[in-house]
């Protein structure tokens, strides 16, 4: 036996063939590749939250209806009066429940979105067995309505993802445009839009999701400060919630991440003060960079910008040897050439990334 045959034997071909998810080593780095919060909790609030933490009995699974942490969303974040929400273990959970309820084995599911966009949403619709379609946005990145309808009407996919704003051109998608897609999938498919970013845009589908029974609106609590306790959530019908909820798994949020989440909510007045902090300094990290001889900045809802530079590989290499991580996403998309997405961060930490930009164009 050998364990190369043995992979062959049992791995699908499609997995051998897809490289890892790759997450850059960021110790000792400016980490502005990933669209973290900076900021930590306040010290007073990480010590409560510790007490808290010090009293969940680890050995109990977590209470399977999650039904006090839902409620809380519900009421804090904006959710429509007899809507409930599903709880993920991040919003990747919850794009690869959404998936695995809707890739039919008898004919041939499709995941359809604008592209270039979030990654995770081609990936998980190819290992749940379905068929991704990529609409190319236009050169200005905005959203090519009669390409999507078109597609959709060749294609009839079974969900449909938006980006609102989109990851990682930074820029909402035109309202309107998103209504007629989502009235155009009718009851053949399912629109969800994805507001990962919605602290930083400020605008939102859920309020109207009473007008659409193909909506699903998805968020998570990552990007307001909380990436590391993975939690994602998102909102729907209640009888489409009713058959995603089959397909997820129980317990996949843990009691800790539960126990932070609530303590979260009861602070959130700091959070969504940090996000206001960083809409500021996005707007002045964009003014800068824009101000720079042959950089393009593109507008951004999010707590990121994307940016055509002269060269993005030299000035990637240039600041990751300078110990600045940003992303490079030139090479995702042509639309993309030459362009970077860079995480807003602390005054200090965009300042850092500034100067070590600026020299790396002086080079
Ligand atoms: N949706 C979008 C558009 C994203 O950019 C990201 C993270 N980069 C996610 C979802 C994933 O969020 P989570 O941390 O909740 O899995």
């Amino acid at each position: 036996m050998s364990i190369d045959s043995l992979i062959r034997n049992t791995i699908r071909s499609d997995v051998l063939a897809t490289p890892g998810y790759h997450v850059a080593d960021a110790s000792g780095f400016i980490k502005l590749d990933a669209m973290e919060n900076p900021y930590p909790l306040p010290d007073h609030l990480a010590t409560d939250l510790a007490n808290r933490l010090a009293n969940v009995a680890l050995n109990r699974y977590p209470v399977a209806s999650y039904a006090s942490l839902k409620a809380r969303i519900c009421q804090q974040l904006g959710v429509p009066e007899g809507y409930d929400v599903l709880l993920g273990n991040g919003s990747d959970e919850l794009i690869s429940i959404l998936d695995m309820a809707c890739a039919h084995q008898d004919r041939r599911a499709v995941v359809l979105s604008p592209v270039p966009t979030f990654v995770m949403y081609a990936r998980s619709a190819k290992f749940a067995g379905m068929d991704f379609v990529g609409v190319p946005v236009r050169d200005d990145l905005t959203l090519d309505k009669d390409a999507m309808l078109a597609a959709i009407a060749e294609h009839k996919p079974a969900l449909v993802y938006l980006s609102y704003p989109n990851n990682p051109t930074g820029n909402l998608f035109d309202e309107d445009d998103m209504v007629e897609i989502i009235r155009a999938l009718g009851d053949t498919g399912i629109a969800v839009v994805d507001e990962a970013y919605e602290p930083f845009a400020q605008k939102s589908f859920m309020h109207r999701l009473p007008e659409f029974d193909n909506l699903v609106v998805m968020r998570t609590v990552s990007k307001l400060g909380l990436a590391g306790i993975r939690l994602g959530y998102m909102s729907a019908a209640p009888q489409l919630l009713e058959q995603f909820d089959k397909v997820r798994p129980p317990y996949n949020v843990n009691v800790l991440t539960q126990v932070a989440a609530e303590f979260a909510l009861d602070h959130i007045a700091v959070l969504n003060e940090q996000a206001a902090v960083l809409r500021e300094q996005r707007a002045l990290l964009s003014a800068a960079l824009a101000a720079i001889p042959g950089v393009h900045v593109f507008p951004s809802a999010g707590n990121f910008i994307l940016a055509r530079v002269p060269d993005a590989e030299a000035a990637t290499a240039y600041l990751l040897s300078h110990k600045v991580l940003i992303k490079n996403v030139g090479k995702m998309h042509s639309v993309l050439s030459n362009c970077l997405r860079i995480t807003v961060s602390t005054p200090e930490e965009n300042a850092a990334f500034l100067d070590a930009f600026k020299a790396s164009q002086a080079a």
